[in-house]
């Protein structure tokens, strides 16, 4: 008990804390949203921090997150335009940026085809595989770039009518996929019911978070409010690809050679960040800067209830700019 209270200390740490939290990690695991940027904008001294992270010999920095609206290059293409210096992408280097960047488009085809294997390995004979996809521009390509076809996708789906016409479904659909999709409509939701009215038509969803903070106070409706939309209609819960899922986390571990105990999960949400790195067994670290709190932190450390316990972080910090001081004379 002693042992996992102090994973969930919400923990105020002074500049020789923090510069000795440093020197046991070698792996930073970064949230984006309300850590690196709100909505367009970088949050003030993220790209400084990173960047001095960054040179910092062995230090590695990876960016988990749950917005499934771009791809890889995409999110790398932001982050660079932030002002971050990703490593690689030299003439002479076969480091590719992108490798710093571990988002639910480019996370969910490796959870479906890790799914599908699982399920071939218990077929007699192999049977064609198709997605509906629910989803952006950047989760087709990412499908398509993993060899998985699906139907749907990007773009308004075919209007039924009213009453709404029975849907034409195509016989190879074996998962439902649903990530951030502008698009989302009743049409959608009515062909995703009928696919998953088959019980062995998976259902797999990016993530669950409910909102979107952007740029000054908006916060818009996030992909978790299109989820609990289709788990309502079609009476079935979701498989998650994101955070608090540990599959990003175990993307990782597949691709990257990381010592797992020395690891450091930053993020702003409890609920998807925080405990996602609970659940991985790694140290986490609130910033203030994005959507909970340090009350909503310390209510949950102060909780009786073992679940709720497990959404606090183990330390906490105003913005990741307050890493900066510390990084200075590692
Ligand atoms: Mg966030």
């Amino acid at each position: 008990m002693s042992m996992s209270r102090s994973l969930h200390a919400c923990e105020r740490l002074s500049v020789p804390a923090l510069r000795q939290l440093l020197r046991d990690t070698d792996t930073l695991l970064f949230d984006c949203d309300g850590v690196v940027w709100r909505g367009a904008d970088a949050l003030p001294g993220a790209a400084a921090t990173l960047n001095a992270l960054l040179r910092t010999p062995g230090k590695r920095v990876f960016f988990l997150t749950n917005n499934s609206s771009a791809t890889r290059a995409g999110h790398a293409d932001k982050l660079r335009r932030l002002g971050v210096r990703l490593p690689g992408g030299g003439d002479d280097d076969d480091d590719d940026p992108q490798r710093s960047v571990y988002g639910t488009a480019h996370c969910a085809p490796l959870f479906l085809l890790l799914q599908r294997q699982q399920e071939q390995q218990q077929e007699e004979k192999q049977r064609p595989y198709k997605v509906y996809l629910i989803g952006s521009e950047a989760m087709a390509s990412a499908l398509e770039e993993a060899g998985i076809p699906f139907v749907g996708g990007p773009g308004p789906e075919v209007d039924l009518g009213w009453p709404p016409e029975k849907p034409e479904l195509d016989p190879d659909v074996r998962a439902v996929l649903l990530g951030f999709d502008r698009h989302f409509s009743y049409a959608k939701m009515v062909r995703a019911v009928a696919y998953l009215r088959d019980p062995a038509c998976a259902f797999v969803a990016t993530n669950t978070d409910t909102c979107l903070p952007l740029e000054g106070d908006r916060v818009i409706p996030g992909t978790g409010s299109l989820l609990a939309a289709l788990e309502c209609a079609s009476q079935r819960k979701a498989a998650i690809v994101g955070k608090p899922s540990e599959f990003m986390f175990e993307c990782v571990l597949r691709a990257e050679k990381v010592a797992r105990e020395r690891c450091l999960m930053v993020g702003d949400r409890l609920d998807t960040d925080i405990l996602m790195g609970t659940q991985c067994g790694l140290p986490t670290l609130l910033v203030l800067t994005g959507v909970s709190t340090l009350a909503e932190a310390q209510a949950c450390r102060d909780s009786n209830d073992h679940e709720r316990q497990k959404l606090a972080p183990t330390y906490v910090i105003d913005s990741i700019a307050d890493l900066l001081p510390a990084i200075d004379e590692l």
